[in-house]
């Protein structure tokens, strides 16, 4: 395989040109980051029971140079370093966190009886080492509660590191959520899971190489660990828009947030201490409208007015404002000021775009127009180093209108393939194309050649000039990213294009505990999207299900390619009744025992045609992780 290629002259220039444009001289952040720094592990390496490495920051000693390499951004190089920052830190009186043990900050605030885990990171091993940790400095003190602020594997995954499943069950340990919390983790994770899963490789860079030519960070944190992802499901929901609780001792303000940054989010105000946690809405960068990896798009407006809501009822009594990522802010006026950037960094984004929308600007040239005011410009704290202005302006054009840009050349366009061997063909073949993109490669146009050298590639992926061209270009552009989610993006692409992509791994990993937590309408609409239409062809079924354990009943029918359902439903001329428990379709979920193994070992019981539900569930699809990307899908 090609090596990465150094950064060319004209993208060392344009990450000069940044050194030159931003405040370096500006430390605040690298102080803030160090503060309450109380210790850490002597080396950065936590690792599964099993003995592989679940989170590591030696891949990135590298980061140790001040100097940004003309291979990364300096503005990221800059994030990169800071994001290293690990350990336990005090925020303030009663409030620790744990950070850079994973992508996302563990935080603990001491009570009464204990200390409360908020977020407990994205699996158990990381998650455990955190509270170790915690605990040899500050005594060892029992979980007494613990808090996700919202929906995001990375906030919850670790549960079962901090506390036992039998505890929350016998009611010693209450776990506290936002409303909605368990229907938006199972929703994200499960029916679409699969596709997610794989376009995170390309946001988070996990599979990249790490290093000066390769993965430096992820703009949130450094990336996502790699251990076992857990759920227990909280035991009280916040639900109101402000709640009062006393837990542990300790008296919480709870403001839901819902439609921010996860669809079920909550900020946290602590009145006693006078510190605010405003959960994933402000963190030290541009947060995502609309992630690369692919979400339900987000509500600009709505994030921004819970940020003023926030700022209006605790600004005035707060000292410190800190997020579930990244480091805290520390006295009134400062926070006060963090705030407004940030609400105004939302809402400007919303209304800016919104306004080009209603001035007939299409999304690619409002994501082509907006930079950010002056007065913003030069503030660390919105820099996009997770999403940026372009990808979120056409995240809110889509929230709003669509995908579609009403140009209706654009309306029914030719598919890719198709398209590229079109583009090919008008460009006077591959070899013409390749030679007059080689010219505006050497003119420092990465962005078409990008795209120029993607057709040939999707009319004939075996084209190696084509392919090798069209990374070198993506790979100039993850050089100069000030955004780590795109200079992921393009790198993983870069390497995907010189080395075809890695060896296709098993199915999308699916947590046990989230199969456990699936309401059995999300089970069987996770079964009507594996249907394969075509092969459903014809087909006909109805099924009665009956979970004898849960006392109820559903019934299933298949005609024209489509399954739908009814629950508390029987139908009295099913082909077939199905009876089973629910941790029987657990299992049969996990793919822990198969459908006919489960019938002849006495799990499922069938009455009527057996047959029929066999034939059934050979029409369900199984989905591979690796799909293709940058190339055309094979067949399958
Ligand atoms: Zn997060």
């Amino acid at each position: 395989m090609t090596d990465p290629n150094d950064a060319t002259p004209i993208t060392q220039a344009q990450n000069r040109a940044v050194q030159d444009a931003l405040p370096f001289a500006d430390r605040q952040d690298f102080d803030d980051a160090q503060r309450g720094f109380l210790g850490t592990l002597a080396e950065i390496e936590i690792k599964h029971d099993q003995g592989h490495v679940v989170w590591s920051l030696r891949d990135y000693a590298f980061l140790a140079d001040e100097h940004a390499p003309p291979t990364v951004n300096p503005s990221l190089w800059r994030q990169a370093r800071l994001n290293m920052t690990n350990g336990l830190f005090q925020v303030t009186d009663r409030i620790y966190q744990i950070r850079g043990f994973d992508v996302s900050n563990m935080t603990l605030i001491e009570g009464d009886r204990g200390v409360i885990v908020i977020d407990p990171l994205i699996s158990t091993e990381v998650a455990r080492a955190g509270l170790d940790l915690y605990r040899q400095h500050r005594g060892h003190r029992p979980v007494s509660a613990v808090i996700y602020t919202h929906s995001h594997t990375d906030h919850y995954g670790g549960v079962r590191g901090v506390i036992d499943g039998r505890e929350v069950e016998a009611g010693a340990i209450e776990v506290i959520a936002p409303d909605r919390f368990m229907e938006e983790v199972v929703s994200e994770t499960v029916l679409a899971g699969t596709a997610m899963s794989r376009r995170a490789q390309f946001q988070f860079g996990p599979t990249l190489p790490k290093g000066p030519r390769g993965q430096v960070d992820a703009g949130l944190g450094k990336v996502t660990s790699r251990g076992t992802v857990t759920l227990i499901p909280p035991t009280r929901t916040i639900m109101a828009p402000i709640e009062t609780h006393r837990i542990d001792g300790v008296e919480i303000v709870f403001q839901v947030t819902p439609e921010t940054e996860a669809p079920a989010e909550m900020h946290m105000f602590y009145p006693a201490l006078r510190a605010l946690n405003l959960a994933e809405n402000a963190t030290h960068n541009l947060h995502n409208i609309y992630p690369i990896r692919g979400a339900q798009v987000r509500d600009a407006n709505a994030w921004a007015k819970y940020l003023n809501e926030a700022l209006d009822r605790f600004g005035r009594d707060t000292d410190v404002v800190f997020a579930q990522h990244h480091w805290p802010t520390w006295g009134n006026a400062r926070a006060l000021d963090y705030l407004r950037r940030q609400r105004d960094l939302y809402k400007y984004l919303h209304d800016q775009t919104v306004r080009l929308m209603n001035h007939g600007y299409k999304a690619a040239e409002i994501a082509e127009r907006l930079t950010l005011p002056k007065s913003l410009a030069s503030t660390w704290h919105v820099r996009p180093y997770y999403g940026t202005l372009s990808h979120n302006a056409k995240a809110v054009y889509q929230r709003y209108i669509g995908w579609y840009d009403a140009n209706p050349a654009n309306l029914n366009p030719l598919p890719p393939v198709e398209r590229g061997k079109k583009y090919v063909e008008y460009m006077g073949g591959a070899e013409a194309a390749i030679r007059r993109a080689r010219e505006d490669f050497a003119k420092g146009d990465y962005r078409f050649v990008a795209e120029a050298m993607s057709h040939v590639v999707f009319a004939d992926p075996s084209n190696v000039a084509a392919r090798r061209l069209g990374a070198d270009a993506l790979e100039q552009m993850g050089y100069a990213a000030e955004s780590a989610t795109w200079r992921n993006a393009y790198l993983l692409g870069a390497l995907e294009l010189r080395g075809g992509q890695a060896s296709p791994a098993a199915r999308a990993p699916i947590s046990p505990d989230v199969v456990r937590a699936m309401s059995l309408d999300l089970f069987f609409d996770f079964l009507s999207v594996r249907l394969n239409g075509e092969k459903a062809e014809g087909v006909s079924t109805v099924i009665n299900w009956v979970f004898s354990d849960l006392g109820r009943t559903y019934v299933l029918n298949l005609e024209h390619s489509a399954l739908t359902y009814l629950a508390d439903r029987r139908s009295a001329d099913a082909d077939a009744t199905v009876t089973l428990s629910r941790p029987v379709l657990n299992r049969l979920v996990l793919r822990e025992i198969s459908l006919p193994d489960a019938i002849a070992q006495g799990l499922v019981m069938v009455e009527g045609a057996a047959g029929k539900v066999t034939d059934l569930f050979g029409l369900l699809d199984d989905f591979s992780l690796m799909f293709e990307v940058i190339e055309p899908k094979r067949q399958g």
